[in-house]
């Protein structure tokens, strides 16, 4: 917040619903249905029984220009639990539809997201607020509209973790537990349990996804597409025109499709560069604007591998490994560009974009493990060291996160096998061979950075700001899960600390930075994961 700006109470803020104005809704009764015709369904939030707040995001109250105090308010709670609306907001839940693990699945929607409102703050920006796992809307379809504390904290942390790095995503309010049991069969084999319930106020400019429009495309509702791609353009893109009063809409609707490609490029460079795979690429799982959304069983690759998915439902097919996410975030675009098609009418710029997204990707991505390897630009040639890199990682199981971080200390008179030694996993797999295929590595490396000529401390300088340190590891999410099941939130307060600062030293913080310990190797919520949460 700016400074010269006067904190507000939460009654102050200024809560907007322009789409509802413009959009075409739905009014009609909260059962699951279809809504064809509609872009969004109004529905009230469910009340939590006696609800707690377990966190809140110090930052995205600066955000909303909040006094840090209202986080203590009972109007705060209330509020962000589903118990009370504040003036201005307009509760409603989106429809969208998607392709999930590669199928058309019809109408899906907001299942138990609700929207209550977008606030403009004073310094012009605007963030919608969204309650998630707030009770069942027509969206839900066969499930319940709730959340669990496990899969809530893990969004509320990771969300702000994200944001920390400098990577595009979603944001996280507050996290609620409502006081309420939820029953979930965690791996689908018969053994359900019953949960704490939790609800997590999201925040966004807009949580619109590629499968807001495939629906309208899907059902012959080119108007209704027309007009949701010109608002987001207005809202969102404003510098690219509004399409609404130009001559040539199909260009402006093109070039709109090219951003959002560069910005999809853009952010998986992002989640390579730190290991995080997102676990269910689903197309309703791709933000329009580019941003992480839709925090479910992701996780951070731990050893370097690039065909570990954190999903157990995906664990056969591999679908939405770690290696495979450029591949298809770029079959998702190409949903989406059938999806616009109606509009511009001609295949050549949407085909255009979708070549562009794979150089630009292959050229940010390049630079990016050139900079992870510390060197000051991509030169011919360095496509082999990337490559060998990423070999010598593959070897033996051997921590992405550290490596990177340890290997900026790599300098001339630095023993590389002592210096690397905490990424490595498994002691018995570093054999003779393995440190013959290391040492030449090492010394193919330096003759590198010989030629690139940066003094050791500014290449350690620029490697530490693109080489987080610290990143939620899934046993660190695990941990603090665990305590907080039996009440006791001190961790996750913790964990989002020193998730603010990753990429700085942290003295006394070394062990949130250490490789993963062995009992969590195999354990449910550490090395595995699944979409019921
Ligand atoms: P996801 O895989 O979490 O992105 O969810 C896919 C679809 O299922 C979305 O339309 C969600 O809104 C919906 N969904 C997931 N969990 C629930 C739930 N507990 N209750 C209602 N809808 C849900
Ligand atoms: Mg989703």
């Amino acid at each position: 917040m700016d400074a010269t700006v006067r904190p507000l109470d939460l009654f102050d803020l200024d809560i907007r619903n322009p789409s509802l104005a413009e959009l075409p809704g739905d009014d009609g009764p909260n059962q699951v249905r279809q809504t064809p015709g509609a872009c969004f369904s109004r529905v009230l939030p469910r009340a939590a029984a006696s609800p707690t707040l377990i966190a809140v995001s110090a930052e995205m109250l600066d955000a909303l220009e909040l006094d840090p105090a209202v986080a203590r308010t009972r109007e705060f709670l209330e509020t962000f639990a589903g118990n009370r609306l504040l003036d201005g907001m307009d509760p409603h839940a989106a429809c969208y539809g998607g392709h999930q693990f590669g199928q058309w699945a019809g109408q899906l929607g907001d299942g138990r997201a609700i929207n209550l409102g977008e606030v403009v703050t004073r310094g012009g920006a605007r963030w919608m607020l969204q309650l998630k796992g707030a009770g069942k809307t027509p969206y839900s379809r066969m499930a319940d509209g709730l959340a669990v504390l496990r899969s809530s904290m893990r969004e509320f942390l990771c969300s702000e973790a994200m944001h920390h790095l400098g990577i595009p995503t979603t944001r996280a309010l507050s996290l609620v537990a409502t006081g309420e049991g939820v029953v979930r069969d965690m791996f689908y084999d018969g053994h359900p349990r019953t949960e704490p319930g939790a609800v997590v106020c999201r925040a966004a400019p807009s949580f619109l996804r590629f499968g807001n429009y495939e629906i309208h495309a899907a059902r012959g509702e080119t108007d209704i597409l027309k007009t949701l791609v010109d608002y987001t353009i207005a809202t969102e893109f404003p510098h690219l025109g509004d399409p609404r009063g130009s001559d040539d809409p199909a260009a402006i609707h093109a070039a709109w499709f090219e951003e959002v490609c560069r910005r999809t490029a853009d952010l998986v460079v992002d989640w390579m560069r730190v290991g995080f795979v997102h676990g269910v690429l689903n197309t309703d799982n791709m933000s329009i604007l580019g941003l992480t959304i839709d925090y479910g069983p992701y996780g951070w690759l731990e050893d370097y591998d690039p065909r570990w998915t954190p999903n157990t439902t995906d664990a056969s097919g591999r679908r939405y490994c770690f290696g495979n996410q450029p591949r298809i975030a770029l079959w998702n675009l190409n949903q989406l560009a059938n999806a616009i098609y109606p509009l511009i009418g001609n295949p050549e710029p949407l085909q255009a974009s979708l070549e562009g997204f794979a150089s630009r990707f292959n050229e940010r991505w390049q630079a990016m493990m050139a900079s992870k390897l510390g060197l000051s630009a991509f030169e011919d040639g360095d496509g082999e060291l990337i490559e060998e890199t990423l070999r010598l990682l593959g070897m033996v199981e051997t921590d992405m996160t550290l490596f990177f971080r340890l290997l900026a200390d790599l300098d001339d008179d630095a023993d590389p096998r002592a210096l690397l030694a905490p990424a490595w996993y498994l002691e018995d797999q570093l054999t003779d061979e393995y440190f013959v295929h290391l040492d030449d590595w090492v010394k193919r490396y330096r003759a590198r950075l010989s030629r690139d000529g940066r003094d050791h401390d500014a290449r350690r300088a620029a490697m530490n700001r693109v080489n987080p340190k610290y990143v939620l590891r899934n046993y660190l999410a695990q941990v603090a899960i665990d305590a907080a099941e039996k009440g006791d939130y001190a961790e996750v307060e913790t964990l989002l600390d020193v998730m603010r600062r990753p990429y700085d030293e942290q003295p006394g913080r070394e062990d949130y930075a250490a490789r993963r310990p062995e009992w969590a190797r195999h354990r449910a919520g550490c090395s595995m994961l699944s979409c019921s949460s």
